[in-house]
């Protein structure tokens, strides 16, 4: 199913929609079509375009620091699916100070790692392991949720994206 990309009125990336929600957005008045890459949506009565990008017609408050959520997709994205210790190819999530001893499951806490780094490291921190880490962990740039909830940004929605960053 496509998605559509949300902007404020303002023009500032609000969330992402499938395409048939955001024509609805549409038909109510609700909001305009920036763009929309040819592809069609039925229903019983109408052929519609299918939206890629719409903006609201009217301006919705958002809060200042918007986080995102600290998920394994999320760490994932952040850290381009790389090992934060050795650069291979991550397919599990490492607790910096490990959590069997406080650490918090924050993004300043996680980092995508392999498995044998994983298993090399244990409940140790970084130093005790003698391991040390491609970058120190921080919470994602504002817009990564957006790369978040659709896996891949398409190309139409980077202009839009950059803005916000
Ligand atoms: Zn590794």
């Amino acid at each position: 199913m496509a998605s559509a990309l949300v902007l404020n009125a303002t023009y500032e990336p609000l969330s992402v929609v499938p395409a048939r929600r955001a024509l609805c957005l549409v038909l109510a008045d609700k909001a305009e079509i920036v763009h929309h890459d040819g592809a069609q949506i039925r229903s019983a009565s109408l052929v519609m375009l299918a939206p890629t990008v719409i903006r609201l017609r009217y301006v919705v408050k958002v809060p200042f620091h918007r986080r995102t959520a600290v998920s394994r997709r999320a760490v994932f994205v952040r850290d381009a699916h790389r090992c934060q210790y050795c650069g291979g190819t991550a397919d599990s999530i490492d607790h910096v100070i490990p959590r069997s001893r406080g650490g918090a499951h924050v993004w300043e806490n996680v980092a995508a790692a392999c498995r044998p780094c994983n298993l090399r490291k244990r409940d140790r921190t970084p130093d005790e392991a003698g391991m040390r880490l491609a970058n120190l962990p921080r919470p994602p740039r504002d817009g990564s949720w957006v790369a978040v909830s659709v896996g891949r940004v398409p190309e139409v929605w980077k202009p839009y994206l950059a803005r916000a960053s």
